[in-house]
């Protein structure tokens, strides 16, 4: 059986570490979307693919399913 891969930011990844959520349960849900469901998954997060693009953290306000693209992101944030 193929062992479903995870985030390698996931240690770290600041939202988890600040607990950023207003919803307790809201965290546990992304993380089981994203952040634990594969490398499909996991590399479609905004957080992700911006933090990859820029080499640096992304802020906590960022979301996972962000509608900005990353250019937009980086934009926005001055990345
Ligand atoms: S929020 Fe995104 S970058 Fe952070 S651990 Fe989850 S998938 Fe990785």
């Amino acid at each position: 059986m193929e062992t479903i891969s995870s985030c390698p930011k996931l240690e770290k990844c600041p939202i988890y570490l600040k607990n950023v959520f207003f919803n307790p349960n809201a965290g546990e849900t992304y993380r089981k979307i994203y952040c634990t469901a594969g490398k499909e998954k996991y590399t479609s997060c905004k957080r992700f693919l911006v933090s990859e693009k820029v080499g640096k953290p992304v802020p906590e306000s960022v979301m996972l399913n962000c509608s900005l693209t990353v250019d937009e992101i980086i934009a926005k944030y001055n990345l």
